[in-house]
């Protein structure tokens, strides 16, 4: 595919950004799960354009998905279990998120990684949720940067293994969320330039193990440390197609003026 190709299919990717609201432990009540919850739709309402897809801790999911009645709001778990079935005491199964409403799985996120997720857990819970049309928001990133470019062979190694099991079919289903680790919960996050560089990098990888096609129609998001100030230059200069967002999807202001900054 021609340079120009290239181009349009990322153009009109960025058209429609996929913005992923992760409130991860957040927030302490389901009374407050649900105003924040409020806030975000209520500037959903008033925005086009962009996929939004809250993920909330499991325990607020059931009550959140049931209660809305719009179209515009996806939910994910921002974890399951990789097994369908199984003694896993104190886990969520890919199943049980469906069934409470989950349509997005946020998979291998740096946190999880941190706690003892390998790249092959990651893999079997791609394939879990795959397997029941749940959609894999597969996070990757490096942990640090050198000048010889390590980082490239640890982000490879991630995306091949956690998309080794994924059928030409399901692929359709895959988004990746690229995060340096390192940019998450810091003051600001990665250079632009240097986004849309890993991104490219990350579309090879894919082209190599599923086809140039495909790798190029694949939504890339880019996580850490994104808000209001910064969201519309990661998401142009980045030419990335979405974002996953931590800490600034947990306030209902900055979350409102985020989405307002790229309408
Ligand atoms: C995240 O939780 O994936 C994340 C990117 O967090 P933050 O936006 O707070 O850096």
């Amino acid at each position: 595919m021609c340079i120009s190709r290239m181009l349009d299919v990322i153009q009109s990717a960025l058209m429609s950004p996929l913005i992923v609201a992760n409130w991860k432990m957040n927030p302490e009540t389901l009374s407050e799960a649900k105003r924040l919850f409020d806030a975000t739709k209520k500037v959903v309402a008033s925005i086009r354009g962009s996929t939004i897809i809250v993920a909330p801790p499991a325990i607020f999911l059931p009550t959140l998905a049931a209660a809305y009645r719009g179209a515009s709001i996806k939910f994910a778990v921002q974890h399951a279990r990789g097994e369908l079935h199984g003694s896993y005491t104190g886990e969520v199964s890919m199943i049980q998120a469906k069934n409470a409403g989950a349509t997005y799985a946020i998979i291998g996120h740096a946190e999880r990684r941190s706690m003892g997720e390998t790249n092959d857990d990651v893999r079997t819970q791609v394939a879990g949720a795959l397997s029941l049309g749940v959609k894999a928001i597969v996070c990757v990133g490096e942990k640090s940067r050198d000048k010889i470019g390590t980082h490239f062979a640890t982000i490879e190694e991630q995306v091949r293994v956690a998309l080794k099991d994924v059928s030409k079919n399901q692929f359709k289903d895959v988004i990746i969320a690229y995060e340096p680790v390192w940019a998450i919960g810091a003051p600001q996050p990665m250079h632009p330039h240097d986004i849309h560089e890993t991104t490219l990098y990350i579309r090879k990888v894919v082209a190599e193990q599923f086809d140039t096609k495909p790798a190029l129609a694949m939504p890339i998001l880019y996580g850490g440390s994104v808000d209001d100030t910064n969201a519309l230059s990661v998401l142009r200069e980045g030419t990335t197609q979405g974002l996953l967002v931590g800490r600034a999807s947990t306030d209902a202001t900055t979350f409102t003026k985020l989405l307002l900054s790229i309408r």
